[in-house]
């Protein structure tokens, strides 16, 4: 554990001393300390970073993982008998481990390291497709999915002659679970869900999910991009199949992801991609595979990300996922109320289950516009359709305006976002 997570560390103390921890550990965030829009002599605003649903700011200790790898003991893993082979395979296996402990997987084998969840989705999709699903097929989704779980699903539907069955949302974006049990029949081979919307902070009832699928026989795969950053997620409690996630969302390095898959399905998917690393042994004659998971890492892993993202889970679990779930659902209660007492704002998502993003329109405005206006006010945050376009079609309106919390936001953030909007609807009047 590097010092800066150790700084931090709380005793195994009270809910005080754990939000207290929760609320100190902003200062482990080089980036925050920055201002946006410097003139010369003239510093412009600090920065309110309320984009982190799209992507996460870095703790030093993810830095100082990756920099100690390369200047300390980098090399390529699991082909060199020398010793920086040895000691970067250590902590790209170690990786895997932590990984494991991190989502209660039941064995670091069932872990595949990808380069983000968006390839461990299609790494299902194209592997689990080929070989479980034909003509007629249905792979049952829902209308809260990022387009990662869309259009992979689509692309191997196409090419088996399957098709999606799409689960709807109420008004308040939460999962209509009756359908959803109307929905699973005999042609359904997989369910792919998302865990936690990214749009209205949505969480689904993932327990429940996989009881009703795997009653039919179903399995299950979770999008977890989401909750993962934003609640303990436990892949044996929940009984998920396959669980994917990504470390740049979860305070990590860009460019890894994770797809966690019980032994028995990763054991029956053929391999993705070929290349060196996946395979027992080449000839033209033919070539053997190795077993799962190094089956589905063909080449050079990303190592580095690998030991970045082991320093960014050492982070979230000192910390811990309770703890960072309760400060941002404090600071989701204020900034919503607050938004909501401004006339004309309408947030999107209102389940009573959601994790701490607030997506939002404003009468009048359009949603670039505000966009611009606050990044003046130097308050990040996003605006579009955040990769989720049926869901916004569901809603009616062709872009939101995102604010999304992390374990680094503050009071402070909230009063920023609400004065900024405020200032905005004032420009616009
Ligand atoms: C960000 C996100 C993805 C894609 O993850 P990448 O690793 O960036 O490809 C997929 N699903 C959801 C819900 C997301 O928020």
């Amino acid at each position: 554990m590097s010092s800066a997570v150790a700084a931090i560390a709380p005793a195994p103390a009270g809910d005080n001393s754990r939000a207290a921890a929760v609320a100190a550990a902003r200062a482990c965030f080089p980036i925050l300390g920055r201002s946006v829009h410097d003139r010369p002599g003239r510093p412009g605003p600090s920065l309110v970073y309320l984009d982190s649903a799209a992507s996460a700011q870095k703790p030093q200790a993810v830095i100082d993982a990756m920099v100690g790898a390369m200047s300390g003991y980098y090399a390529n893993v699991h082909r060199g008998i020398h010793t920086l082979s040895q000691q970067s395979t250590d902590a790209y296996e170690g990786a895997r481990a932590r990984i494991a402990t991190f989502l209660n997987a039941p064995s670091p084998a069932e872990i595949v390291i990808t380069r983000s969840a968006t390839e461990a989705i299609n790494l299902v999709a194209a592997t689990f497709g080929r070989t479980f699903l034909s003509a007629g097929d249905e792979i049952v989704v829902s209308v809260m999915e990022h387009h990662a779980n869309i259009v992979p699903w689509q692309l191997i539907a196409d090419a088996e002659g399957a098709r999606l069955k799409v689960v709807p949302c109420d008004d308040r974006g939460v999962l209509d679970l009756d359908v959803y049990e109307r929905l699973l029949g005999d042609r359904t081979r997989i369910v792919a869900i998302t865990h936690c919307s990214n749009v209205t902070g949505t969480v689904i009832p993932a327990a429940e999910i996989t009881r009703l699928a795997h009653a039919r026989g179903i399995p299950v795969l979770f999008d977890g991009s989401q909750a993962a950053v934003h609640m303990p997620v436990d892949v044996q409690a929940i009984d998920a199949d396959f669980y994917a996630l990504t470390g740049h969302k979860l305070y990590g390095p860009t460019a890894i992801g994770v797809l966690y898959g019980k032994a028995e399905w990763l054991k029956r998917l053929p391999p993705y991609q070929g290349g060196g690393d996946m395979i027992a042994s080449v000839s033209f004659e033919g070539t053997e595979f190795k077993g799962p998971p190094e089956r589905f890492e063909a080449g050079t892993p990303p190592i580095l990300e690998a030991i970045g993202l082991h320093a960014a889970i050492d982070f979230v679990d000192t910390l811990g996922l309770a703890a960072i779930a309760a400060h941002e659902h404090r600071l989701l209660a204020r900034a919503t109320a607050a938004l909501q007492e401004i006339e004309g704002v309408s947030v999107i998502g209102t389940a009573p289950d959601k994790a701490a993003i607030i997506s939002f329109t404003i009468d009048g405005i359009h949603p670039h516009d505000l966009g611009m206006l606050l990044d003046r006010a130097g308050v990040a945050v996003r605006v579009g359709q955040h990769c989720a376009e049926p869901l916004l079609d569901r809603f009616g309106v062709g872009a939101t305006v995102r604010a999304s919390f992390a374990l680094y936001n503050n009071d402070d953030d909230v009063g920023r976002l609400i004065e900024a909007v405020r200032a905005a609807k004032e420009f616009f009047s």
